[in-house]
This record gives C-alpha cells, sequence and structure tokens, in this order.
C-alpha cells in the first residue's frame, strides 16, 4: 500500500513543509500508518498568513457581494455530495467516527449548515442605515459589518470534517479569509476538503498548515496578521489560547469541554429514556463536547432505570467503524482509551458500581484499536473525578436525587456549562426546570439536538462565544460606523466646532 504524503495547502497549491519532516497518521481502528502528515513550522505558518492576507485584497474577494458569496457558498454543496463517498471513507479511516455516523449525521449536517449560512447571508443586514437625528447636527450614519480580516480555525479530531466545514462556512460568508490547522490525528478530510473547494474560491482564501498544535496552534494564535480564531478543543488549551490570543487582542470563539448533566424526573418514560441517554452519551463512542455525561435519576426510579440503561447497553453492537451495523467504534488513540479507563478505574475506587462494561474490548480485525465497553457507572456523587472532569469515553455517571432543588444543585455544580436536559413526561414543567440549568444548551426528552441556524457554545468553562446561526455569522464580523456630516460651513457649526474655536 502507497502511504499518502499530505502537505500543507497554501495560496491554491500543495507545499511541501519548510522543514522537510512528516510524522505517521494511524487508522484508530487497527493502528495501520495511513498517511505521513508534514510537520509545519512558524515559517509555514507565516507564508499561509501572507497568502491570506493578499486574498483579503483581491478584489475579486474582497469586493464579492453576499449574494454572491451566497451563491458560491452553495456550490460546496455540491462539491461535498459529490465526494461523500472518498469523504466519508478517510474520515472513518482518520477518525475512527462509524460509517452510519458520518453518513447520516455529518454529511446532512455540513451540506445544512452551508445551506442555512448561504440563506442568512442575503438577508443579513451587512449595512444598516440609521435614522436622522438632529442634533449636535444632522449626519447621516451607516453600520455596516465587515470581515475581521485572516481567521486561524483549529478544529479537534473528533468530528474533524464537520467541525471544519462549522467554522469554515460563517467565516467565508462573513468574507474572511482562512489559515486552517487540522489535528495531527486527522488531517486527511481537512485537506481533502480544501482541494476540493479551494477551485471555487481566489487563491490563499483557504490555507492549510499541517502540524502539532504546541508548533503551529502556538504560532497561529501569536501571529500579528490573524484577527480571529476559532477554536474546538480542550478548555485547558482553551486558556492558552485566549492569553496568547490578549497579546494582540485577537477575538476569540472557544468551544471547549462538557460534562453535560441530564435530569430524569419520577414520570419519565423509562424505554426513552434509556435509549435516549445512551444515544446522548454513546455518541462517537463519547468524544463528544455536547455529550449527556451525567444522568441525575429521581430516586423512585433509579434501580428500574439503572435495568434498563444495561440491559439497551447490552445490545449495542462494538466493532469495525466501517461497518455499517457497528454503534460503538474506537477511541481515537490507544493513550486517550487508557486514560478513559483511568477514570472508570478512579470512579470505582471512590465508590462507584458498575452496572456494565468498564473494560477494553477486542474486535477481531482491529487488534490495533482501542475500544472500550458501553460503561455505566451508578452510586456516583460530584465528588468523583469521573464525574467532575470530562472523560471523553463512552462511561455514562449515574447520581441519585431526592427532589428538583437536589437535581438543579448537582447538574449546576460543575466548572463546564455546555449542554443539560430533562428527561420527563412534563414538557410544560420542563421549559420552567431549563431556565435553571446553567448551559449553553439545554434539550428536552432528546439528546444532541444540534440544528445549524441555532447558536451552539458553552457557560462558564465550556467555553465563549457561540457558533452557528447568527450569532456565529456575527463572530466573524466587525462592525463600522460611517458617518458623514451635511453641514460644511464651519461657522454653522456652533455646537460642536464653537468649543474649540472660541470667537474672539
Ligand atoms: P487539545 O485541546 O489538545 O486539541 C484540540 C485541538 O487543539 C487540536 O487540533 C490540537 O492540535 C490543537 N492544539 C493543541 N495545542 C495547541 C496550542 N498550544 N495552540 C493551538 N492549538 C493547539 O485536546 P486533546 O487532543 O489533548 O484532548 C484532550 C481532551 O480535550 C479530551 O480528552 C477532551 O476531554 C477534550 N477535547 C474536547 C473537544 C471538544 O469538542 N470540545 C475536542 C477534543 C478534545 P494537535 O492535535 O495537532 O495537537
Amino acid at each position: 500500500m502507497v502511504i499518502p504524503k499530505l502537505d500543507h495547502f497554501i495560496d491554491g497549491a500543495l507545499v511541501a513543509p519548510g522543514s522537510g519532516k512528516y510524522m505517521a497518521v494511524e487508522n484508530p481502528a487497527t493502528g495501520e500508518v495511513i498517511a505521513q502528515v508534514a510537520c509545519g513550522t512558524e515559517q509555514d505558518v507565516d507564508l499561509a498568513v501572507a497568502a491570506a492576507q493578499r486574498a483579503l485584497d483581491n478584489p475579486v474577494w474582497r469586493d464579492m457581494t453576499p449574494r454572491d458569496r451566497s451563491a458560491l457558498l452553495n456550490r460546496f454543496i455540491g462539491v461535498i455530495q459529490q465526494n461523500a463517498h472518498e469523504l466519508a471513507y478517510l474520515e472513518v479511516i482518520s477518525s475512527g467516527g462509524t460509517i452510519s455516523r458520518i453518513a447520516n449525521i455529518d454529511l446532512l449536517l455540513m451540506v445544512e449548515s452551508i445551506m442555512s449560512m448561504a440563506d442568512l447571508i442575503k438577508t443579513y443586514p451587512f449595512t444598516q442605515s440609521l435614522p436622522a437625528k438632529p442634533l449636535p447636527e444632522l449626519t447621516d450614519v451607516k453600520v455596516v459589518k465587515e470581515p475581521i480580516g485572516v481567521c486561524a480555525l483549529i478544529p479537534a479530531w473528533n468530528l474533524p470534517m464537520l467541525l471544519f466545514i462549522n467554522k469554515l462556512v460563517p467565516a467565508l460568508a462573513a468574507g474572511n479569509t482562512v489559515v486552517v490547522k487540522p489535528s495531527e490525528l486527522t488531517p486527511q478530510t481537512t485537506l481533502r476538503l480544501a482541494q476540493l473547494l479551494a477551485p471555487l474560491l481566489p487563491p490563499g482564501v483557504l490555507n492549510v498548515v499541517n502540524g502539532i498544535g504546541p508548533v503551529v496552534g502556538e504560532a497561529l494564535t501569536l501571529h500579528r496578521g490573524i484577527g480571529k480564531i476559532s477554536f474546538t478543543g480542550s478548555t485547558l488549551v482553551g486558556k492558552r489560547i485566549q492569553t496568547n490570543a490578549a497579546a494582540s487582542l485577537k477575538h476569540v470563539t472557544l468551544e471547549l469541554g462538557g460534562k453535560g448533566a441530564a435530569i430524569v424526573t419520577a414520570d419519565a418514560d423509562l424505554n426513552a429514556v434509556a435509549q435516549g441517554a445512551l444515544f446522548g452519551v454513546l455518541l462517537n463512542s463519547g468524544q463528544a463536547c455536547e455529550s449527556g455525561t451525567r444522568l441525575l435519576v429521581h430516586e423512585s426510579i433509579h434501580e428500574p432505570l439503572l435495568a434498563k440503561l444495561a440491559e439497551v447497553a447490552g445490545r449495542l453492537q462494538i466493532g469495525d467503524p466501517l461497518d455499517p451495523r457497528t454503534s460503538i467504534g474506537p477511541m481515537c488513540h490507544a493513550a486517550h482509551g487508557e486514560k478513559v479507563l483511568g477514570y472508570i478505574r478512579s470512579a470505582l475506587e471512590q465508590g462507584a458500581r458498575l452496572v456494565c462494561g468498564g473494560e477494553r474490548i477486542i474486535v477481531p480485525g482491529c487488534e490495533g484499536g482501542f475500544f472500550i465497553a458501553p460503561t455505566i457507572l451508578a452510586d456516583c456523587h460530584n465528588q468523583m473525578n469521573a464525574v467532575r472532569e470530562e472523560i471523553f469515553g463512552p462511561v455514562l455517571t449515574v447520581i441519585k436525587y431526592r427532589d428538583e432543588a437536589e437535581a438543579i444543585a448537582i447538574a449546576n455544580d460543575s466548572d463546564y456549562g455546555l449542554s443539560a436536559g430533562i428527561w420527563t413526561g412534563d414538557v410544560l414543567a420542563a421549559q420552567l426546570l431549563a431556565r435553571r440549568l446553567q448551559a449553553g444548551s439545554v434539550w428536552i426528552n432528546d439528546w444532541h439536538m444540534l440544528r445549524t441556524d441555532v447558536p451552539f457554545g458553552g457557560y462558564k468553562q465550556s467555553g465563549q462565544g457561540r457558533e452557528m446561526g447568527i450569532a456565529g455569522l456575527e463572530s466573524f464580523l466587525e462592525t463600522k460606523a460611517i458617518s458623514t456630516a451635511f453641514q460644511r460651513d464651519p461657522a454653522k457649526k456652533t455646537m460642536t466646532y464653537g468649543v474649540v474655536h472660541k470667537s474672539a
């Protein structure tokens, strides 16, 4: 098998890394080396930022109307559809995500993300004229929304293609140019998409620099030519990025970790909760920031719900992510798998009860992958590390509560605030309960209810700013007020000029 070399994509062309160095990319399901990716350097970042800056000044891009940008974005959809098989395959072998999720959810969300942003910018008020105000003198004022400039997009490895598109589309819709740094673990689909989409764009609008976070990520977040950073990843790195960005006061959007609490009320339908709560925590084998990882269960239904959860979890298929029947694929790499097992062990040491799972599974044909059985831990409490920290694996921690006040207190006692949810028979009461939960998204009787026109982001240490929808577009825009004076005769500007130009 020929191992492909993945270079950078700068100014409309593939570019070898200045260092001449490459590193191995592995298939998480098998451990096989599937590509060699460029080890980018600060100099490679400089090249890409310079290309993106030139593209900002290219009249073809700079002067393109929102309507034309909308039409251009819509053309992305055809490209994705025509190459869907290849993109889905590359995404599975590099990220370990299951083919059924990538084909049924990710690709559709990508297309929808483009469609809704292309629609939005056809009517979004990029220019607004304010009504005239007579004092201190009559002026015309326009408030215009403009691109920020060159944006650094840093998506994570868990949903590489979807996260990349969700950042790229609003950035371009707003008229920016971008430099993307994919995770070194999953660079394939970002590079491939860049090559496929670039012919629709002027050179330099979309650039990709491969490499590791501490080198390429650092260089981008410290670069004075970058105006905005959009990052998805850990809270630890998010804080570092904010510190780096502060040196030149860049705009920053951070989509970070989560520890989603789902409250199950006494009147909830146990069968629906068992299926929904496991969907909430097991999608992408739990490697999703918005997962519902803490299930808060009313004491009256606690034991029957645990039995139901174990029964449903036992039916799930762990296996090769390329097999359409597979529900649970591998962890992104072995070290991460060990970390997840470590959290399970620590919870058991701190008094949790193992309801099911809790171990590594060897999958025939995928012996090199690190698979973990869906794990349910009961008798958990908020002081356990596995309950406080993001595990990012197929692990559900279950906590018993007595009344609503206690449930709210447990749910909100977290450094994170990305997602929360309520499983209930009373959706009206749930509306009030939803208002008490400290989270950017609250889902009632379902999970992962992501819509591309709905703002997504976190309270507290789950992030800053919002992606998707109008908020997502506006996070890539600057605001400028252009004021024109009607009165040109200095002698008649008594209320303003008169303050300085006193008559003798
Ligand atoms: P990181 O936060 O390290 O990685 C996320 C992205 O940030 C990657 O593209 C990474 O690049 C990049 N990065 C790393 N260091 C820097 C830096 N100094 N400057 C700029 N970019 C940088 O997460 P990990 O991969 O270490 O995962 C650790 C934990 O983070 C997970 O267990 C999970 O809890 C959480 N996480 C949350 C995600 C979310 O969706 N919010 C996504 C991923 C992880 P590279 O991979 O090339 O180093």
